[in-house]
């Protein structure tokens, strides 16, 4: 039986941070879906459809990770895709309490479904998308934490071509 995951996230937009866990994540499991949340009451900077679209842009060299939009429960889209764990990022300390309410839920709805933790790559233990959008509306460097087409897609939201 193919092993299914899902890497949950917002994506606004997505960083090298979620990219090395994507990866990580397609080279344990057979398939990885890759879900955008579409989340009304957070609008974001990137429209879920534009994150969609950049994510396939950067995922294209993992054959089994495939990107999807959700809204509702997370379990419900994983019960859909036929996936038995939940794969999320650990960068700091900091990230700790809201991961541990969120696991705690996911498990009381649905506990067949497991959340599993990577920690993240050394490198982009401080990345996050907020600073990452902070950065780039003042035009500043982000080529060290965005693959190159992120970094287009921003300067362009933030009119700075
Ligand atoms: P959410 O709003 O659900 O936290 P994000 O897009 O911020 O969505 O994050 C999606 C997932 O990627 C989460 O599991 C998060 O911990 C992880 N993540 C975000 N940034 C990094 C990073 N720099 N290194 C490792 N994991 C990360």
């Amino acid at each position: 039986m193919d092993r299914v995951a899902v890497c949950p996230g917002s994506f606004d937009p997505i960083t090298y941070g979620h990219l090395d866990i994507i990866e990580r994540t397609s080279k344990v499991f057979d398939k990885v879906y890759v879900s955008v949340l579409k989340n009304s009451s957070k609008p974001g900077l990137f429209t879920p459809d534009e994150r969609v679209e950049l994510i396939e842009t950067v995922t294209q060299e993992f054959p089994n990770v495939e990107i999807r939009q959700f809204d509702g429960l997370l379990v419900d889209f994983c019960k859909d895709v036929g996936a038995g764990a939940i794969v999320r990022g650990l960068r700091a300390v900091s990230d700790f309490e809201y991961e541990m309410q969120l696991t705690s839920m996911n498990r009381k709805l649905d506990s067949t479904i497991d959340t599993i933790y990577m920690m993240t790559n050394n490198n982009y233990s401080f990345i996050s998308s907020s600073i990452v959008k902070e950065v780039a509306k003042y035009d500043g460097k982000v080529e060290d934490v965005v693959p190159p087409e992120i970094e287009v897609a921003l300067k362009k939201k933030f009119n700075h071509e």
